[in-house]
């Protein structure tokens, strides 16, 4: 279900392990539809397009989480959905997720509900709680679903900024978070199949830019107690869920500490360096997991940079024109996903620098291509 880059590389996976892939996506021509076996074109909640998508697929998977739940619980119920539609539920919904986290110990940022305007000007209205009010700030606002890239959230740094909360707030149900003052931001991914056997990727530290994945660094440049507690935490997340696939789980570290920020069920953009970087990579090991396979070793044989390749930073008239890459970045995997046209901030393919981070760190700086516009 769904077929974007991720499903696309998800595909790729299974072909090479000989399987053959189905994709439903509403969009003809999609990436992953150019690389599939049959492409289902419909709307995700069309039930004959997800009856015939049922009738010639053994195992189902989806890559995002906003799918739209109905139309996957329909799913489970005509084929077998190994990863269910349970976790989809907590995953699509950020005041479910943050409840759940915390219910297991593990800290996440303070958060309210927001159900509507109302809600968030009473937190912000009291008088008597004006001195409390101050110390909210700066926080958060994000919507309960549907955000992804930095979408849907304001951050809000003084009162000044409640006008533009509000109008969110009276639009759709929110969370309100406390600003987490982070000094790195990292993920892990963590395979779980249906037998039970779990195996977790190396830590990632991600930098973003725009709230966009800009980079992602491994081994990530993190104490060896803090790799610790965030293999512990992403492996207790993935039990206490039951999950079946990868679960990317996103967190902060501040004061040498874990806070989990989100977690979305499924291969994740921190997770793309595996695909040259590891023996096994974020896409066989969900394939392997959702098809109870034995996993794979995630072992790192070099260390590696991923870099976000965005519409912005492509030749607009030329999608193909590789060569600058290549020319500059000899120890760089390319992966592009076929999207036919190159919009700002769209994710068009990444890039997977191999060897010693500095220096590729160095590259990317002096190839300019990534410069801020
Ligand atoms: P999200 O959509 O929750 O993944 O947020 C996108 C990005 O916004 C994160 O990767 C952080 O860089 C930033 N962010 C989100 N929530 C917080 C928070 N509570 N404190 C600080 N930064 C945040």
């Amino acid at each position: 279900m769904g077929g974007g880059q991720l499903a696309r590389m998800m595909c790729l996976a299974a072909k090479a392990m000989g399987y053959k892939v189905a994709v439903l996506d509403p969009t003809p021509d999609c990436p992953c539809g150019q690389v599939a076996d049959i492409e289902i074109t419909a709307a995700y909640d069309d039930f004959d397009a997800a009856k015939k998508l049922a009738s010639v697929s053994d195992v189902i998977t989806y890559e995002f989480e906003n799918v739209h739940f109905t139309a996957l619980a329909q799913l489970e119920n005509l084929a077998y959905l190994p990863q269910g539609s349970e976790v989809l539920k907590i995953c699509q919904h950020r005041y479910l997720e943050k409840k759940k986290i915390s219910e297991m110990g593990i800290r996440v940022a303070d958060f309210k509900l927001i159900k509507n305007a109302d809600d968030l000007n009473e937190i912000f209205s009291h008088e008597k709680n004006a001195r409390q009010n101050e110390n909210f700030f700066p926080c958060v606002i994000k919507t309960t679903t549907m955000g992804y890239d930095g979408k849907g959230q304001i951050v809000l740094r003084s009162r000044e900024d409640l006008p533009r909360a509000t109008e969110l707030a009276s639009k759709c149900e929110c969370v309100l978070e406390k600003f987490v003052p982070f000094s790195k931001e990292i993920s892990v991914l963590v395979a779980r199949s249906t037998t039970g056997e779990v195996s977790v990727f190396p830590v990632a530290e991600n930098i973003h830019v725009n709230n966009i994945l800009h980079q992602t660094i491994v081994p990530a440049r993190i104490s060896a107690e803090v790799e610790r507690e965030a293999i512990s935490c992403a492996k207790k997340i993935a039990e206490n869920l039951d999950a079946i696939g990868i679960l990317a789980i996103e967190m902060f570290v501040v004061d040498e500490k874990i806070v989990v920020n989100e977690i979305a069920p499924r291969p994740h953009n921190s997770g793309h360096y595996s695909i040259d970087a590891c023996v096994t990579s974020q896409f066989e090991q969900h394939v392997r997991a959702v098809c109870g396979l034995p996993l794979g070793a995630t072992t790192l044989h070099t260390p590696v940079v991923m870099v976000n390749i965005l519409g912005d930073h492509m030749d607009k008239n030329n999608l193909h024109n590789l060569a600058p890459y290549f020319s500059l970045f000899p120890r760089g995997k390319i992966h592009l996903y076929g999207k036919a046209d190159a919009v700002d901030k769209r994710k068009m393919g990444h890039f997977n620098l191999l060897g010693n981070i500095d220096e590729n760190l160095q590259l990317i700086y002096d190839s300019k291509i990534w410069e801020q516009k």
